[in-house]
């Protein structure tokens, strides 16, 4: 499908003069490498492609330049800026008349309409959609980590929050970034999911209630790991320096891939989590002990109330 693409990048590494060319692709996308080099490859790039994993634009194999003119990055848009990289979208289509299976969960309030960076290119069919139907609905100007139109990452729901809608209306796979919707806006959160057409209004009490657990259990621990990734995308150190100051046991680590068995080597009888936000929430079972999201420290430290929790975001 993407390949329709191809000879407009081609022109657009022409233009910039480029003759060595990286890759990279997200693990969905993976698949598609060969055929995307053999492509440029004919065309007469020298292309490298980047087989660490990738699970977003925060993550960028910018050591690839060591060996290349520029980094074609598929499948995100930036969280930053980043002007040895391409960002090259990955669009993803569905038929918008999908959305009918959403109407039965909304309620008479105006709709706060968000979705995942392959589908924002059907934002503008999906806001027809509701307003041929009859309902209001209001989507956020692109900014910062989101640059598109109704973008949400799962490590930013800005564009969720800036609608203002009491009911938020999710259109993409996936439950986690539903459910970060609802605990950063508090508003009703339904979740369409446009490839097997099923919606389901999502809340984020269970997460809550995980969440919780593992904050008893990190209560007391000797020892604070605050991690800290060195991904281009994901490092916090000002806000893990922050953290460190609040405990005389905590201590900065640094780490790329954030893993069960780096965590168990390290020793640490807890961890704060200043990396992807999303590996504390979804992770949590695969870790030895307790892996905790900035905010959830500092309400165990005593700076921040229970009252004042809320989902970790980056901005
Ligand atoms: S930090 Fe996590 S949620 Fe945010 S873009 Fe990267 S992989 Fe996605």
């Amino acid at each position: 499908m993407w390949l329709n693409g191809t000879s407009e990048l081609i022109e657009l590494l022409k233009k910039r003069g480029a003759k060595r060319v990286a890759l990279q692709f997200p693990e969905g996308l993976k698949r598609r490498s060969a055929t995307v080099s053999a492509a440029l490859k004919d065309a007469g790039f020298e292309v490298i492609l980047s087989g660490d994993p990738c699970y977003g634009a925060c993550d960028l194999a910018l050591d690839t330049l060591t060996y290349a003119d520029v980094l074609v990055h598929f499948g995100h848009a930036p969280v930053d800026e980043q002007p040895e990289v391409i960002f090259e979208p990955y669009p993803m289509d569905f038929d918008v008349a999908v959305l009918e299976n959403a109407l039965p969960f909304l309620k008479g309030d105006p709709v706060g309409l968000v979705t995942t960076v392959q589908h924002v290119h059907l934002i503008p069919a999906m806001e027809l959609f509701l307003q041929a139907k009859g309902i209001p609905c209001s989507v956020a100007e692109g900014g910062g980590r989101t640059p598109n139109r109704g973008q949400v990452l799962g490590c930013s729901f800005s564009a969720a929050k800036a609608t203002g809608a009491k009911q938020i209306l999710f259109v993409g796979t996936g439950i986690f970034h539903p459910i970060g919707i609802a605990l950063a806006t508090h508003s009703r959160v339904i979740a369409l999911d446009p490839l097997t057409g099923s919606a389901q209004e999502v809340s984020g009490d269970a997460l809550m209630r995980r969440r919780f657990a593992v904050m008893e259990k990190a209560r007391g621990a000797k020892n604070v790991g605050i991690i800290v990734s060195t991904k281009s995308g994901q490092k916090r150190m000002d806000l893990a320096r922050r953290l460190a100051s609040l405990s005389p046991t905590a201590v900065i680590v640094t780490m790329r891939e954030v893993n069960p068995d780096e965590l168990l080597n390290l020793g640490f009888a807890c961890y704060v989590n200043t990396a992807c936000p999303r590996l504390a929430y979804d992770d949590q079972v695969r870790f030895p002990v307790p892996v905790l999201s900035p905010q959830e420290f500092e309400i165990l430290c005593g700076v921040r109330t229970w009252d004042a929790y809320t989902i970790d975001e980056i901005e």
